[in-house]
Parts: structure tokens; sequence; C-alpha cells
């Protein structure tokens, strides 16, 4: 689907006002949670109606995580999502779409290597800051590696599936 007409759609997703003062950082893994974001993205992912639309709502989910993050920071809790750009969203979109093909062009040993692409993190923006997140793709060269969770975005390359023992 063209991006224009799923983005001329984007107020059914997510309101122009989101309330955010129940958020909470968690400085440890630079996370940011809140409820009502979650809620909000449920119910986005539960409307999109195509593959398109949900990578879509996905993307639009990450910058509406940014700025809710950014603004508790600064002490302003709420959100309004007019302030996200056509064009950032745009980007945002393309990487999602670009990640999601990857995925899709690779083969897995098994569903549990699988579901460590396939899950979407509402509380962390990168998937090094993420403790669920253990294992990392390069489509480059072929390689898996286990993240290591020190703040960088080091991994060391595996030859072995950790849960099915496959040959990766
Ligand atoms: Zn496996
Ligand atoms: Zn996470």
């Amino acid at each position: 689907m063209n991006f224009n007409i799923i983005y001329n759609k984007k107020l059914d997703y997510f309101p122009e006002q989101i309330d955010i003062s129940d958020g909470e950082i968690i400085e440890k893994t630079n996370g940011f949670k809140s409820g009502n974001l979650t809620e909000f993205w449920n119910n986005a992912e539960e409307r999109t109606t195509d593959q398109a639309e949900n990578y879509f709502s996905w993307a639009y989910y990450i910058q509406i995580h940014r700025l809710s993050r950014e603004n508790y920071i600064n002490g302003t809790f709420s959100i309004n999502t007019s302030k996200i750009g056509k064009q950032e969203l745009l980007s945002e979109y393309e990487t999602v779409v670009k990640e999601a093909e990857k995925i899709n062009r690779t083969n897995f040993c098994c569903d549990m290597l699988k579901l460590q692409f396939e899950n979407y993190c509402e509380i962390h923006d990168s998937k090094y800051d993420c403790p669920d997140k253990l294992i990392d793709y390069n489509d480059n060269n072929c390689n898996f590696s286990l993240i290591i969770h020190d703040g960088g975005s080091s991994g060391i390359r595996i030859n072995f599936c950790p849960w099915c023992g496959e040959k990766l």
C-alpha cells in the first residue's frame, strides 16, 4: 500500500493528544514505559488491516515513544502526535519495512529464534537496550550474534542456535 494513503488515515491509529503521566523512565535500560501508550499501541495493532498498515503503525509508535520519553524527561507529561513530521515518519516506516523484509528472507531454524526478530518492544527504542532481545542478525554476511548488553551495540558471533542447537 502507498505510504500516502496510510499516512492520511493515521489519525485513526493514535489520538492527537496522549497523556503519558502514568509513565516511568527505566534508567537501567534506557527504557520508557507507559500503560497509556501500550494501550494505544495495542488498539492500533488491532485496527490495522494489512501488513503495510501494521508496519506503519509500528513506525508511528516508535516516533511516539521517542517523543514521549523526551517529553517525560523534560517534565511534560503529555505528547502531541501532530509534532511528528511526515518525513520522519516516512523514513522510520522505510526502516521498519526494510527490517521486516530482511527477516522474511531469512530461514530460521526454530520459532524461538524467529521470535527474537518478530516481537516489538514497547519500552526500548533500541534492541541493544532491550534485555529481552538477545540475538542480532547481519544480512550482509548472514551472521547471527549474541547481543552484549553493555550500553553499546556490539555482539559475539554465534554459529549455533542457542535454543535448538541447529547450525546457523
Ligand atoms: Zn533454533
Ligand atoms: Zn524491551
